[in-house]
């Protein structure tokens, strides 16, 4: 018998350092039938010590982990599975969408890369930036893993050996965004849907094989975001940062954020119509430079939201999007 049997059952949270910005990844030890870990962590050398070092601490090895549930396809949450995978014989559990981006499916990068050489194209970015595309796919090698979902889950999806828990897909952040409900005590573990500290940026991607448009993500993040509301949920455990208390305040203001940017996004139109660059330039003036890939997502999907409430009009010139404020404003 696994020793945790004999003990109080726990979530326990580690924090593994990461090359990025955002600082360290929290995963999560679920200790029960199996024991389960939520997301794993960077591929590095430093991730995968400070890792093991904090396992040790709370009384395992990697090889006593059973599974690990991802809660997207993002490298500072699963790169870690290929050191995981030498010691232990684990099951790696997670939506499809996962798939193509931890398998590093060819094929579907080489897409990813020609609908992004694409769209900065149409976004009006200047040729000196292309090479931070590439920088894109850089990381993902660097940090990213190489392997395959065991499992696929899906909305409602029950886990095995971690009873009460439950999956809801909440794409936005990323395509392959779940996370998971603890109806009980209405406790979530939210990856990177719903951060205390910072916003979460409803990233930019490519359609997936057999799909023609490219999603909608900021739309879908909020629809995402809306469906927690009802479940009052008490709190969230974040892929970064500190717990979230109040859930339905912070997803409030998140929504109401995102309104306030569509809002200074219509008023800059009001002088004229603008390529997707310039508004990226008038919005992020000290942050285009540097974070380009983020400073496109926030400002693309803003456009979408605005578009989508008719108040945005985009008209597409020899492969460039012309963004004009609707003609109801034009006129007022
Ligand atoms: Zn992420």
């Amino acid at each position: 018998m696994k020793s945790y049997l004999q003990r109080a059952r726990d979530i326990i949270t580690f924090k593994v350092p990461t090359p990025f910005p955002v600082g360290p990844v929290n995963v999560y030890l679920i200790e029960d039938d199996l024991l389960t870990l939520i997301d794993a962590g960077p591929k590095s050398e430093e991730a995968w010590a400070v890792f093991k070092h904090q396992l040790k601490d709370a009384g395992y090895v990697p090889a006593d982990i059973d599974q690990v549930v991802l809660t997207h396809h993002h490298v500072d949450h699963a790169g870690l599975l290929d050191y995981l995978a030498q010691e232990s014989d684990i099951k790696v559990l997670g939506h499809w969408r996962n798939e193509p981006w931890i398998s590093r499916n060819p094929a579907f990068f080489e897409n990813g890369r020609a609908f992004f050489a694409k769209l900065y194209r149409a976004f009006g970015i200047e040729e000196r930036f292309f090479p931070y595309l590439e920088k894109m796919f850089d990381s993902i090698y660097r940090y990213g893993c190489q392997t395959s979902l065991d499992v696929v889950l899906k909305d409602g999806d029950h886990l095995r050996g971690m009873a009460g828990w439950q999956v809801i897909e909440t794409p936005g952040h990323a395509q392959s965004h779940i996370v998971l409900y603890r109806e009980r005590d209405r406790l979530l573990i939210g990856g990177d849907h719903l951060l205390a500290h910072i916003s979460s940026n409803a990233i930019t991607e490519a359609p997936y094989p057999g799909e023609a448009e490219r999603p909608k993500t900021l739309l879908q993040y909020r629809e995402s975001l809306t469906k927690l509301l009802p479940l009052k949920l008490s709190r969230v455990l974040p892929g970064h940062g500190e717990e979230v208390a109040h859930v339905n305040p912070l997803i409030n203001r998140r929504l109401h954020e995102q309104d306030e940017r569509a809002s200074a996004i219509r008023a800059v139109l009001k002088s004229g119509p603008l390529s997707g660059f310039d508004i990226c330039k008038r919005l992020f003036p000290s942050k285009y430079e540097r974070e380009l890939a983020l400073v496109l997502s926030e400002t693309l999907g803003h456009l979408d939201l605005l578009e989508s409430m008719g108040e945005v009009e985009v008209t597409e010139v020899n492969g460039v999007y012309c963004y004009s404020a609707d003609g109801r404003d034009q006129k007022s």
